[in-house]
C-alpha cells in the first residue's frame, strides 16, 4: 500500500490525470512487485501488455544495460549499428505482408517511433498519403474506417475518432475523416466504404474496452473486403500482439495479414517506449525524407531492447507460453462464471476481460479487494477488470493469482 511519503491520492506536484489504485511500487522482478513498505504484489496488469515479458527480463536488462555503456541516442540524422538489424529482425518475425496475392515478404517495411500513439498516427498519415499518391483521391479528402469501443491512444488526431467521453470530449476541435461503424460488423464497414477511404483501422481484439472479441469471420471478411475494394487493411497490434493471444500478431488467430501493423507496448521491454509500424514495404514508401519522422524513434537504446524483444518471440517461446497457459486460465475463469462469481468472461491467450455483476460492485471495488489480496489488476470501465498476466508467470503464480481472485469475488458476492 502507500507510505506515510506518499499517500493514497496525495501527489503533490502531480497532474491528476490518473486514478491509481492505492499502492507505491519500489522494485519488481519477474511477476512480482514489492511495494515501499516491503508487501510483495503479483502483477496481472502487467503494465497493460508492456511487460509480456515480465519485469527486468534479464535478456532485456542485459541488452539494455550493454548498449547503454555504447551509445543511445544519434538521432536520424545519422545510422547507428543497431537500426538495420532491428529493423529487418522485426520485418522477419512479422512476415511477409500480402493483400490480395501480392507479396510483402522482403519488401516488408519498419518505421520505428517511440510511443504506441505516435505509431497509430504513424500509420494514419502513411494510409492518407498513400491514398493521395497511389489511389488518386482529391486532397484533404481521405476518410478511415473505425469501429466502435476503439482505443488507440491519447493524441488529439486519435481522441477526434474515439467514442468514449473521458476521452474525447473537451478536446476539439477534432481532426475529421473518420468513420466508426460498430466493431466486428463487416456490413457496416462495407457501408461506411466509399472512393475516399483509404483504410479500416481496427484493434484485433479491443483491449481497452475489456478485451472484446470480434466473431471469428470478422477479420477474415475484413480482408477481402479491404483487399476487393483497394483499401489498406491497419491493425493496431499495440496490446494484442507480441504473443499476447499466443500469436505473434492477433491477426494470425484468424490467418490474417494486414497491410500496416502498429507495435508497441512490450517492444519496449517494458524498459522504455518503442512502437513501429510494420507494413508493406511499397506502402510505406510513400514517406519519403522529410515527411514524417521523430527525435527518438528507432534509437540505439530502443532498437537495442526491441531486437533483444524480437529475438526472445522469434524463440516461439512466449508465444507458446500464452496458449499453454492460456488454456487453463480461460478454463479456470469460466469455472467463476459458472459458479456464478462472475457475469462474464472473454479473451484469448493470457488475457481476459472479466465483468462483474455491477450489483456486486464496480471494476474498482474489485481491483482494491484483489490489491489487498496481494494481486495488481486494473479495471476498464464500469464493472469490467482486465487481466493480462507476463506471459512468463509460472504455473503455479497463475494460480495464486486466480485463487485470490475467487476469493475476492467470493468477498464482494457475501458483502452484498
Ligand atoms: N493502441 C492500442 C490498441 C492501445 O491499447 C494503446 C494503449 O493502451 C495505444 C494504442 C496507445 O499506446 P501508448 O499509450 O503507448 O501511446
Amino acid at each position: 500500500m502507500r507510505t506515510a511519503a506518499a499517500g493514497a491520492g496525495e501527489h503533490g506536484a502531480l497532474a491528476h490525470n490518473y486514478h491509481p489504485l492505492p499502492v507505491t511500487i519500489a522494485t519488481a522482478e519477474g511477476s512480482w512487485v514489492t511495494d515501499t513498505g516491503g508487501r510483495r504484489y503479483l502483477d496481472l496488469l502487467a503494465g497493460y501488455s508492456a511487460l509480456n515479458f515480465g519485469h527486468r527480463h534479464p535478456t532485456l536488462v542485459d541488452a539494455a544495460a550493454r548498449q547503454l555503456g555504447r551509445v543511445t541516442l544519434t538521432s536520424r540524422a545519422f545510422d547507428h549499428d543497431l537500426l538495420d538489424p532491428f529493423a529487418d529482425a522485426l520485418a522477419a518475425l512479422v512476415g511477409p505482408l500480402t493483400t490480395g496475392g501480392a507479396e510483402g515478404g522482403p519488401g516488408t517495411a519498419v518505421l520505428p517511433m517511440n510511443t504506441g500513439a505516435e505509431a497509430v498516427e504513424t500509420a494514419i498519415k502513411t494510409a492518407r498519403k498513400w491514398g493521395y499518391d497511389v489511389r488518386g483521391i482529391a486532397p484533404g479528402e481521405a476518410t478511415i474506417v473505425v469501429a466502435s469501443g476503439n482505443f488507440h491512444g491519447r493524441t488529439t488526431t486519435v481522441v477526434s475518432f474515439s467514442d468514449d467521453p473521458d476521452a474525447r470530449d473537451g478536446f476539439g476541435p477534432y481532426t475529421p475523416g473518420f468513420r466508426v461503424v460498430p466493431f466486428g460488423d463487416v456490413d457496416a464497414v462495407a457501408a461506411a466504404i466509399d472512393d475516399t477511404t483509404v483504410a479500416v483501422l481496427m484493434e484485433p481484439i479491443q483491449g481497452e474496452s475489456g478485451v472484446v472479441v470480434p466473431p471469428d469471420g470478422f477479420w477474415p471478411a475484413l480482408r477481402a473486403l479491404t483487399a476487393e475494394r483497394d483499401v489498406l487493411l491497419v491493425a493496431d497490434e499495440i496490446q494484442s500482439g507480441l504473443g499476447r493471444t499466443g500469436t505473434t500478431l492477433a491477426c494470425e488467430l484468424w490467418d490474417v495479414r494486414p497491410d500496416l501493423v502498429t507495435l508497441g507496448k512490450a517492444l519496449g521491454g517494458g524498459i522504455l517506449p518503442v512502437s513501429a509500424v510494420v507494413g508493406r514495404r511499397d506502402v510505406l514508401d510513400v514517406l519519403t525524407p522529410g515527411t514524417h519522422g521523430s527525435t527518438f524513434g528507432g534509437n540505439p537504446l530502443a532498437c537495442a531492447v526491441g531486437l533483444a524483444v524480437v529475438e526472445l518471440l522469434g524463440s516461439g517461446e512466449p508465444q507458446a507460453a500464452a496458449r499453454a497457459l492460456g488454456s487453463s486460465f480461460h478454463a479456470r475463469l469460466a469455472g467463476l462464471v459458472e459458479t456464478d462469481l462472475l457475469d462474464g468472461v472473454r479473451g484469448v491467450g493470457l488475457w481476459a476481460g472479466l465483468d462483474l455483476d455491477p450489483a456486486r460492485g464496480t471494476g474498482r471495488d474489485l481491483c482494491e479487494a484483489l490489491l489487498s489480496r496481494g494481486v495488481l489488476a486494473k479495471d476498464t470501465h464500469g464493472s469490467t477488470i482486465r487481466l493480462a498476466p507476463p506471459l512468463t508467470i509460472s504455473a503455479d503464480d497463475l494460480e495464486t493469482g486466480l485463487s485470490a481472485l475467487e476469493n475476492a469475488l467470493t468477498a464482494l458476492a457475501h458483502d452484498r
